[in-house]
């Protein structure tokens, strides 16, 4: 089944990609492998995706050793406490999730010195929910000057979940925004030498309008593992 479903989102990516004249390999499929066991990862690993996402702790954790044979890239994309930063700065490569200085500031300070600088996305709270996490959009670019000065993390881009169950309409202009502000950020005087080229957007129901926009790592789940329980 997760073969049929790789292929089937591959597929899609491809799709997308081409009716926006984007090269396929601009897009990074990033396999969200929360509540899945540590062999449907090894599994999908098997067949190609080596970029995998986890949403808590103690699952990153836990499937990492499980899986430390293999060469996978891990990404922490859920809301990060700040008694949790240490564990995340030992394993993952990409932080998706930051909305906060302080957390930034541990997860520099307590990156392990003989690793690579950890990647981060601000998330922002695009369709300024109050139930969502997230810095608002107005107040991305203060928290991107901060965090690009940051020694053992560089800042790759923006990460964002819009609102659920809207029209297509709204998503894409959800999608638009974001796309938007991140030119901002690649535009800043102050923000010449991070490495800003990372829009962390879209999900199963909704990774062609992301693609469209210019999302480059589309975070995938249900469509890949089946549903969540
Ligand atoms: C669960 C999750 C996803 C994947 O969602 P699907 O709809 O299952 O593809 C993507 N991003 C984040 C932040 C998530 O928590």
């Amino acid at each position: 089944m997760i073969e049929n479903n790789i292929a089937s989102v591959r597929h899609r990516v491809q799709l997308a990609s081409t009716n926006s004249h984007r090269n396929v390999d601009s897009v990074l499929i990033l396999a969200v492998s929360k509540t899945k066991p540590a062999e449907d990862i090894a599994t999908a690993y098997q067949l190609g995706l080596h970029d995998f996402g986890e949403n808590y702790v103690q699952e990153l954790e836990a499937k990492s050793a499980t899986l430390s044979d293999l060469n996978i890239c891990w990404h922490f994309i859920g809301p990060l406490q700040s008694n949790k930063t240490a564990t995340v700065a030992s394993i993952a490569h990409w932080v998706h999730s930051v909305d906060r200085l302080k957390i930034a500031r541990r997860l520099s300070d307590q990156r392990p010195e003989n690793l690579e600088p950890l990647n981060v996305c601000i998330q922002v709270n695009i369709d300024r929910e109050a139930t969502k996490s997230g810095v608002m959009p107005e107040d991305t670019l203060a928290l991107a000057l901060e965090i690009a000065s940051l020694p053992n993390i560089k800042l790759r881009g923006l990460m964002v979940i819009p609102s659920a169950h809207v029209p297509a309409s709204q998503t894409k202009a959800s999608f638009a925004r974001a796309a938007k502000l991140l030119n901002e950020l690649k535009g800043h005087p102050l923000l010449q030498s991070a490495p800003i080229d990372t829009l962390s957007m879209g999900m199963s129901s909704d990774l062609e309008l992301a693609i469209e926009a210019g999302s480059t790592i589309v975070r995938v789940g249900s469509d890949l593992f089946g549903a969540r329980n």
